[in-house]
C-alpha cells in the first residue's frame, strides 16, 4: 500500500507542521505519526515515505529538510477542512509528469502536464451523468486515459464521446504497468460518494448530481515552476480554507438527508459523514456481506419486530466525522469500519456524539481511536437504559 488514509495524512500534517524532519530522524516520524513500516531496517522512513508525502502536497524537499505546504498546514487543523475537500483538491493538483517524481522537468512541463485523477473522476462522473452506470473497472479508468490522450480538463460532451468505446479501454487498461495509477484511483475512492470494490469503483450519486460535481472539477491553471520542490508549493497553495472547494450544496439529496437525520446544524463535517451513510451502493455491499437484522447497539432484532420488513436498519460510520472511508489495496473500501444500528438508536448515537463534542469544544474527533471509543460509551449507555431486558 503505497497511499494512505486521510486521517493518517492529517497525523503527518501534524507532524511535520510541528517539527523539523530530516533524513537522519527514523524514529521521530515513527512516533510522530504513529505510521508503521515492515521495510529493513536499511530503508529510512525518508526513503519510504517521502514520495507519497510529496504526492499529497503536504511537503516538499530543501537541503535535506521537509517543508510543509500550506495543504499540511490546513490539514493539521482538525476539523477546518473535510476528507471530501481535501480528495477534490487532490484531483485537481495532480499531475502526469509529477513534481513528486525524478523525471519533472521544464522540457516535460512545456508540453503541457496531464491531469491523471481529474480525468479519472470526469471519467465515473460522465458515465454515471451521461449513462446512468455507476460501476466502473479502475482498469477501464487507466485503458481510457492511456487511449484518449485527454488531459483531463475537456467538457462533459468531450467525456461522454469516450463511452462507445469503453469495451476496448478494459484491456489495455490491463496490459499497462500501471501500479501507481491503480493505487492513486483506490486513493481518490476515499471520496464519499465512491467506494472501492475490488478492482472496480462504484458512484453513488444522482444522475443530477454526478453533472454538478463534474461541473465543478477544474484542473488547477497557471504557469508551472521548473524546479519540481518549487511546484509542489506553488500546487498547494491552491488549497485555501476549502470554502472554494465547497461540494456539498447540493439542495437536492444531500442536504434533505440532513435535515432529516436531525443535525441542526448540518455543518459540512457532519454533511461528509451523512453521504457517506447515505452511499445506497455501499449500503447494500454491507448488508450483502453481513446480512445481520440486529441493531449494534440495543440487540433489537428488527426483523421479529418488523416481521413485514426484511430489516429495520441504518449503517453507521465509526469512523471520525471527517475522516472519509477507509480503502485496504486489496479489499477495496473496508465495511469493518461499519456497524448496522437501528434508526433510533442512530439518531441517538449521533445526539450522543454532538454532546462529547460540545464539551470538547471541537467540531469533530481527533482520530478512529477517540470515535470508537465515544461509540463504545454511547452504546454502553444504550445497553444499561435498556427497558426491554
Ligand atoms: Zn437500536
Ligand atoms: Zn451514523
Amino acid at each position: 500500500m503505497s497511499y494512505f488514509q486521510y486521517d493518517v495524512l492529517t497525523n503527518v500534517a501534524r507532524f511535520v507542521t510541528n517539527c523539523e524532519w530530516t533524513r537522519s530522524e527514523s524514529a521521530l516520524i515513527r512516533q510522530g505519526t504513529g505510521l508503521e513500516f515492515a521495510a529493513p531496517a536499511t530503508h529510512s522512513p525518508w526513503r519510504n515515505y517521502l514520495r507519497i508525502f510529496k504526492l499529497c502536497l503536504l511537503v516538499s524537499e530543501k537541503d535535506q529538510l521537509a517543508v510543509p505546504t500550506p495543504v499540511a498546514h490546513i490539514l493539521s487543523q482538525t476539523g477546518t477542512v473535510t476528507c471530501d475537500e481535501y480528495l477534490h483538491f487532490l484531483v485537481e493538483a495532480t499531475t502526469d509528469p509529477s513534481p513528486a517524481l525524478t523525471g519533472w522537468n521544464a522540457v516535460a512541463a512545456g508540453q503541457g502536464v496531464r491531469h491523471p485523477l481529474c480525468f479519472s473522476l470526469k471519467y465515473l462522473l460522465a458515465k454515471v451523468a451521461g449513462l446512468n452506470d455507476p460501476i466502473t473497472s479502475i482498469y477501464e479508468v487507466i485503458g481510457a486515459y492511456t487511449l484518449s490522450g485527454f488531459s483531463g480538463s475537456e467538457d462533459d460532451i468531450a467525456f461522454l464521446s469516450l463511452m462507445d468505446k469503453r469495451s476496448t479501454y478494459e484491456q489495455r487498461g490491463k496490459n499497462a504497468d500501471a501500479r501507481q495509477a491503480r493505487e492513486s484511483i483506490k486513493f481518490m475512492s476515499q471520496i464519499s460518494y465512491l467506494h472501492c470494490d475490488g478492482s472496480n469503483i462504484v458512484t453513488s450519486l444522482s444522475q443530477e448530481d454526478a453533472r454538478n460535481i463534474f461541473q465543478d472539477i477544474h484542473p488547477v491553471a497557471g504557469p508551472v515552476e521548473n524546479d519540481g520542490e518549487l511546484e509542489i508549493q506553488r500546487l498547494a497553495s491552491f488549497f485555501k480554507d476549502g470554502s472554494e472547494h465547497e461540494f456539498f450544496n447540493y439542495k437536492t439529496t444531500i442536504i434533505s438527508d440532513v435535515l432529516e437525520s436531525g443535525f441542526s446544524e448540518g455543518s459540512k463535517v457532519k454533511k461528509t459523514h451523512i453521504v457517506i451513510e447515505r452511499n445506497s451502493k455501499l449500503r447494500t455491499l454491507f448488508f450483502e456481506r453481513n446480512p445481520a437484522t440486529i441493531c449494534d447497539a440495543c440487540s433489537m432484532d428488527t426483523r421479529k419486530r418488523y416481521p413485514w420488513v426484511k430489516r429495520v436498519l441504518d449503517i453507521h460510520h465509526i469512523l471520525p466525522l471527517a475522516s472519509g472511508t477507509r480503502v485496504d489495496s486489496r479489499k477495496g473500501t473496508l465495511l469493518e469500519d461499519l456497524v448496522p444500528v437501528c434508526p433510533t438508536c442512530h439518531r441517538a448515537i449521533h445526539r450522543y456524539y454532538d454532546g462529547h463534542l460540545k464539551a470538547v469544544t471541537r467540531k469533530d474527533f481527533l482520530n478512529q481511536q477517540e470515535a470508537r471509543d465515544i461509540y463504545a460509551k454511547a452504546k454502553g449507555e444504550i445497553v444499561k437504559g435498556d427497558c426491554h431486558a
